[in-house]
């Protein structure tokens, strides 16, 4: 029998009617698989435990963190494994000491470096379903780490990679993945199967399903994760790689952005390595900038540029920019009214024509293009942040992502 993965979130297990239903999803499993269970707490639990920790101090000690916010999947795991024993399931809860599941780095923020497998895979053999932990493991010196918020997923697709499980199951509170925000576009449709690269511009871009490091983990090491609710019974959405999707689309989908500001310097001197000079301190500073664009100097002399970054780090952004003696500029002027809209697709790889046709559906609709940035797989472009549901809807339907 081959091993599947199966991660449950903190709303699928939410209550203990939510702990019922996910016993009989898991029973579902059995016949077929060798079944390995992660949990994270129940929704709220972690959250509430950080409170806590920031009622007795904004700087409480990290290892004594890490030891407090993962107590909520102790909780979580052994209700599991109580219910499934009820159900006449063999189930064991087991925390990461006591597999036990290795991490490195800091506390807060550590990462899964080894699982031992052997008794884990010794209960397997004997039909046993362990409910593991997620989100937690234990360092070099035994101390309790966390590998930050969300990271269930991480220890599920680190299960998986080290079990060599057939796919990886996320259970969760979506159908799936959509072609765009189903919130912004009643039309917006769960998409069947995208490719790691897709998911990790979509994740990134807005559309937060799953953990964007977890997917990147989960394609370097080739693991199929299917994401799916807990609370319907039907197919959620594949990701997987590019080899095993037959598209017939040529985009995917559709993701905006509702956080970033866009800065223009106007007027600055030209010269070679002047770009390097204005975002050398940003990046320093951990400023993340996104789009850019230059204009040619009609003089040779000057020139404007314009790039992008989050909203929240605007204030920072100007004081460095003020600051900085290696630049010479006549004027900064700023738009937080701005939204980046992105078209992904694997598809536009192979198809020509894709921005000219993303570009033309706009200007029909009088939507002012202000940069645009480009991968091989995405297309983006910054407009007014009023315009973005005007932007998505008229997309959504020129690349035919409405049937
Ligand atoms: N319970 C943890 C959190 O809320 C881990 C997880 O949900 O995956 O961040
Ligand atoms: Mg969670």
């Amino acid at each position: 029998m081959k091993i599947i993965v199966l991660k449950f979130g903190g709303t699928s297990i939410g209550s203990i009617r939510r702990i019922k239903k996910v016993a009989r999803i898991v029973k579902s499993y059995t016949k077929k698989y060798k079944v390995i269970i992660l949990s994270s707490a129940m929704s709220g639990t972690t959250n509430k435990l950080i409170d806590m920790s920031k009622k007795i101090s904004a700087n409480f000690a990290d290892n004594e963190y890490d030891t407090l916010v993962s107590a909520g999947e102790q909780i979580s795991c052994s209700l599991l494994a109580g219910q499934l024993i009820e159900n006449g399931i063999q189930a064991r809860s087991l925390m990461a000491w006591q597999i036990p599941i290795i991490t490195e780095g800091q506390h807060k923020h550590s990462r899964i470096k080894y699982i031992y497998k052997k008794r884990i895979l010794k209960f397997l053999n004997t039909g046993g379903v362990p409910v593991i932990a997620g989100f937690q493991g234990i360092n070099k010196d035994l101390k309790i780490t966390t590998i930050g918020r969300g990271g269930t997923d991480a220890s599920a697709i680190m299960f998986a990679k080290f079990f060599k499980a057939d796919r990886c199951v996320i259970y969760t509170d979506v159908e799936g993945i959509f072609t765009t925000d189903p919130n912004k576009l009643k039309k917006a449709k769960k998409i069947k199967n995208i490719s790691y690269e897709e998911m990790l511009e979509m994740a990134s871009l807005g559309s937060k399903v799953m953990q964007p490091h977890s997917i990147q983990d989960a394609r370097l090491n080739r693991i199929n994760i299917e994401v799916k609710s807990s609370f319907l019974n039907k197919s959620g959405t594949l990701i997987t790689k590019k080899k095993n999707i037959i598209n017939n689309k040529i985009i995917t989908g559709i993701s905006s952005t509702e956080n970033d500001s866009k800065i223009t310097l106007l007027g600055v001197k030209d010269r070679p390595g002047i770009a390097a000079s204005i975002f050398k301190p940003l990046s320093k500073n951990s400023i993340n900038v996104d789009m850019v664009v230059q204009n040619i100097s009609s003089n040779g002399k000057e020139t404007d540029l314009t790039f992008t970054i989050k909203s929240y780090d605007l204030i920072k952004t100007k004081k460095i920019i003020k600051n900085n003696k290696f630049i010479n500029f006549k004027k900064m002027i700023f738009d937080t009214n701005v939204s980046k809209v992105s078209i992904i697709g694997v598809g536009m790889v192979t198809t020509p024509g894709v921005t000219f046709r993303m570009f033309q559906a706009l200007a029909k609709q009088k939507i002012n293009i202000q940069v645009i940035s480009t991968s091989e797989i995405k297309i983006s472009v910054l407009i007014k942040k009023n315009k973005v549901t005007k932007a998505i809807k008229t997309l959504h339907k020129e690349f035919n992502l409405n049937k």
